[in-house]
């Protein structure tokens, strides 16, 4: 399901945000109350109509389309990224291994997955995890296709995922396989979504075993801060494994966890 080919997607991810040269074009958004009953998307673009009496008006900071790695955690933090779910077997045990370490995540979820799971997604807001955008398809090759496939696919999963959660918005874009274009950066940080990459592959999609998973993120984890892991697309009982060793071992080695910067 994933695409993962190692240091090229950052290399091709770094080149992409080079060439950026437009500023996020929002300034505001109107923000739906969460548990609005109207169905409709939670947000709408600046160029929106008045909010109707039961939303309310909410400033929400511009966000930038360069491809984001850093932590808000400051200089020794961590994210702990988790991807192409939400999954009825594997994301609760994602989330009780996150719990057992007090640790917060970012989830980047599917769009429909998300409409047949709004229960865990709302656990996963509900832990103080934040959601991220990750398509309804999980095109890898959605940085071939026409600007209007982009659009569907990135905004049709930001209301799938903001009505699952019952009106929380997903604050990153993460293409599938890092299939980033620069209109869909834009379109993702004109709704409030950073586009978010990856330093650290754990390769757990690949299932190579939980201490083959371990030893990757140990030593790629000078790469910088941000970590790929999945919790849908097949067994993942080797991410659990491998989380309930390294979030440990992170705070003994003295890393905190945040989140990806806005
Ligand atoms: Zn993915």
């Amino acid at each position: 399901m994933a695409r993962h080919s190692g240091r090229g997607w950052y290399g091709r991810m770094v080149a992409a945000a080079v060439g950026v040269t437009a500023v996020a074009a929002a300034t505001s958004v109107w923000t739906a109350q969460a548990g609005q009953s109207s169905g409709g998307t939670a947000r709408h673009g600046a160029a929106a109509q008045p909010a109707a009496p039961q939303q309310q008006k909410e400033k929400v900071a511009a966000v930038s389309p360069v491809i984001a790695h850093a932590s808000d955690g400051g200089a020794h933090a961590v994210n702990i990224t988790i991807d192409d779910g939400p999954d009825p077997v594997w994301t609760p045990q994602v989330l009780q291994v996150l719990r057992d370490n007090g640790v917060k995540a970012t989830f980047c979820m599917i769009g429909p997955q998300a409409q047949s799971h709004p229960d865990l997604v709302r656990q996963v807001v509900a832990a103080g995890h934040r959601l991220c955008d990750h398509t309804v398809s999980h095109d890898t090759t959605m940085d071939k296709k026409s600007e209007a496939y982009q659009s569907q696919q990135i905004l049709d999963a930001e209301r799938q995922i903001t009505q699952a959660s019952g009106g929380v918005q997903p604050l990153y874009y993460r293409a599938p396989g890092g299939a980033f274009t620069p209109y869909s950066r834009t379109l993702a940080a004109s709704h409030g979504m950073r586009p978010l990459g990856w330093n650290v592959d754990s390769k757990d999609f690949e299932r190579p075993g939980t201490d083959a998973i371990v030893a990757t993120v140990k030593r790629e984890l000078a790469n910088g801060p941000t970590i790929l892991f999945h919790d849908a697309g097949g067994d993942r009982s080797q991410t659990v494994a491998a989380l309930r060793s390294l979030l440990p071992w992170l705070k003994q080695q003295g890393y905190t966890f945040g989140f990806p910067v806005r």
